[in-house]
């Protein structure tokens, strides 16, 4: 896998000149970049060949000519889906079966596992021009003061990942593959998986002499602003960098509270694995999408496009700077609103915000809850979930802190979570303790609230692709 420097600056510079247009530019760039993707996945992709052989010819369509497509079906019809022939599931299994290959290429490409929040995990594939994409692109979108923090972070001690390591997750993955395409940077990178006990992640965070930033999610977050409060975490970061979960307003507060050093405040990210780098934060803390290589369609339940400013049900991915595995029209699942008004900033780009993640929410009966409205916080707990085991069955999973017994802790927690169905009209639920002990997901990502995994129903429909797939 080679990264050109030169097709980087491409990017960058063909980036800047697409912002400069303004919206015309945007959209004409975006059309053309599609109907480019439309023809290489006709021609190469057997499955894009069979979805797309009653459209028009691929220099006349327009996105809503494009069905939407799933992760479920793609993810069945793998070996027909990408456009090259040389990756078989099989062969990409046997890689990512190898631990010790987490973020070494195979061939000409980079391949990553979903961490499977919303079902089962999916293999992506990413060819070096989407990292000649993320990096050129993201360049163009940097506004004076973020090239200043880049500068900053570097000079001011490590940057710090703390992500699942126990598999091929993008998060310790992306980083590894930089490492591995860029050794010169490996000074001032480091990793530290989450999943281990939480005083022995102190301790080596502790250990480190000067943490600049830390990349992580933002349950991860929660619990770092916790040990800081409690006093046991020492570092003393100017920002953190956070993707992959919402990050609440309550949580940002809480962390500006706690981490007086964070002259930079919390960059949230949104990308997902599909897609690492679809947006930028600018200084105004907007998330401005990257339109000229990436679409996102805020939708409803049926599909159809939701006005800006409505909270969508889901909202469709089309990652144009990968033409190995096409993602057109993809169901990503999340909910997102995108803003009415131009940013202070000037940007062209539209800005969205995500408001979870529909996996997330919790369904009982006809009721929907987000997984914010439980209080699941205990002072004598370090950490404590709440797992639905049946539509109306709910345990407490509790990791009570040092020298605590549990039994007060769960009585006051269920009682709490208890109040909440009761105050949203749900009688009859019932909450119980639980002997075991909370659970990350393989991604290192920890869910305080897992809802009934079934209950994804979306990505159980059946659809055209399906039945293609099969073919
Ligand atoms: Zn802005």
């Amino acid at each position: 896998m080679r990264v050109s420097l030169f097709r980087m600056l491409g990017y960058f510079a063909a980036g800047l000149w697409t912002a400069w247009g303004g919206r015309k530019r945007i959209e004409a760039r975006q059309l053309r970049n599609l109907r480019r993707l439309v023809k290489k996945a006709r021609r190469d992709s057997p499955l894009f060949r069979r979805l797309y052989a009653d459209l028009r010819p691929s220099s006349e369509i327009e996105l809503h000519d494009l069905p939407v497509t799933r992760k479920p079906e793609l993810m069945r019809a793998f070996d027909d889906w990408l456009t090259i022939r040389s990756l078989p599931l099989d062969r990409a299994r046997d890689h990512l079966r190898d631990i010790r290959k987490i973020g070494v290429p195979i061939d000409d490409v980079a391949i990553f596992l979903t961490s499977g929040t919303s079902g089962e995990p999916a293999v992506i594939v990413l060819p070096s021009s989407f990292l000649e994409y993320s990096f050129g692109v993201s360049m163009a979108r940097f506004d004076r003061y973020q090239w200043k923090l880049v500068r900053e972070i570097r000079k001011l001690g490590m940057r710090v990942t703390v992500t699942g390591g126990n598999g091929h997750f993008a998060g310790v993955g992306f980083n590894r593959l930089v490492r591995h395409l860029y050794p010169r940077l490996k000074r001032g990178l480091t990793f530290i998986e989450a999943e281990q006990p939480i005083g022995q992640l102190v301790e080596r965070l502790n250990a480190i002499p000067k943490v600049s930033c830390i990349v992580t999610y933002p349950s991860m977050l929660t619990i770092l602003a916790k040990e800081k409060e409690a006093g046991r975490l020492q570092i003393e970061p100017v920002l953190f960098n956070t993707g992959g979960e919402t990050l609440t307003d309550d949580l940002r507060d809480r962390v500006r509270r706690v981490f007086p050093s964070l002259k930079y405040g919390i960059l949230d990210y949104y990308g997902c694995t599909e897609c690492l780098v679809m947006s930028s934060v600018c200084g105004h803390g907007r998330k401005h999408v990257h339109e000229d290589w990436v679409i996102l369609e805020a939708v409803d339940e049926a599909m159809r496009p939701v006005p800006d400013g409505t909270l969508s049900a889901s909202v469709l991915l089309t990652v144009l700077a990968n033409d190995v595995q096409p993602f057109i029209r993809y169901d990503l699942g999340d909910c997102v609103r995108f803003d009415t008004t131009p940013c202070p900033c000037g940007s062209p780009f539209r800005s969205f915000q995500v408001e979870g993640r529909e996996a997330t929410l919790v369904r009982v009966g006809e009721v929907t809850l987000s997984p914010l409205v439980f209080d699941l916080e205990h002072e004598h707990a370090q950490r404590i979930q709440l797992v639905q085991t049946s539509e109306r069955d709910f345990e407490v999973r509790i990791d009570p802190a040092e020298g605590v017994a549990a039994g007060l802790v769960f009585q006051e927690v269920i009682e709490a979570v208890k109040r909440v169905f009761r105050d949203n009209g749900l009688e009859g639920v019932v909450v119980r303790k639980s002997e075991a002990a909370p659970e990350f997901t393989a991604s290192g990502k920890f869910h305080e609230v897992l809802p009934l995994r079934g209950a994804d129903a979306r990505n159980m429909t059946s659809s055209g692709i399906r039945q293609l797939a099969s073919e």
